[in-house]
Order: C-alpha cells, then sequence, then structure tokens
C-alpha cells in the first residue's frame, strides 16, 4: 500500500489505495487523479495523498487526454456499478 485509505468526499465509500493501471508500483503525487471505484467521482490527491474533490482550477489544468482517459474510467464505473451492483 503506498498510501493511508481515503474515504471519497462524495459517497463515503472507503477506498483501500491507489492503483494505477500503467504501473503497479507508481505512487501518486498531489496533484494526480483517481477515480472512486464506488461512485465514479474525479478524485484529486491533495498534499497529504488524501483525495479531495476536484477545483474549477484542477479542471483547467488537466489536459484533453487526461480528461477524456478519466471521464472514460467514470462512465465505465457509473454504468457497470463494480462494488455495489446498484444505481445511487
Ligand atoms: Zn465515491
Amino acid at each position: 500500500m503506498l498510501t493511508t485509505p481515503s474515504k471519497c468526499p462524495t459517497c463515503n465509500y472507503e477506498l483501500p489505495a491507489e492503483t494505477c493501471i500503467k504501473d503497479a508500483n507508481a505512487k501518486p503525487k498531489a496533484g494526480d487523479l483517481s477515480v472512486c471505484l464506488n461512485c465514479g467521482e474525479i478524485l484529486v490527491f491533495d498534499p497529504d495523498l488524501k483525495l479531495r474533490m476536484p477545483t474549477i482550477s484542477d479542471v483547467m489544468s488537466w489536459d484533453a487526454d487526461l480528461f477524456k482517459q478519466v471521464s472514460a474510467a467514470q462512465k465505465l464505473i457509473r454504468q457497470t456499478r463494480p462494488l455495489t451492483q446498484k444505481k445511487l
């Protein structure tokens, strides 16, 4: 585990730790993005590597490719609800 578990500020689901789809040993840094596996909320790591909601400034700083990837992950999670199998 690379970070302390953190609760999603939207649904309160406790995210066990980060998982990078490209590198299992990657360590997140402040400003990196995550997606809640329960509700699909896009989240940002703060300086303490806790997850917070993105600000307008965060969103404006994301490049188009990053936003496209994160949006695709969010859409997939919200369509399939892999953890709850129910609609919120
Ligand atoms: Zn959530």
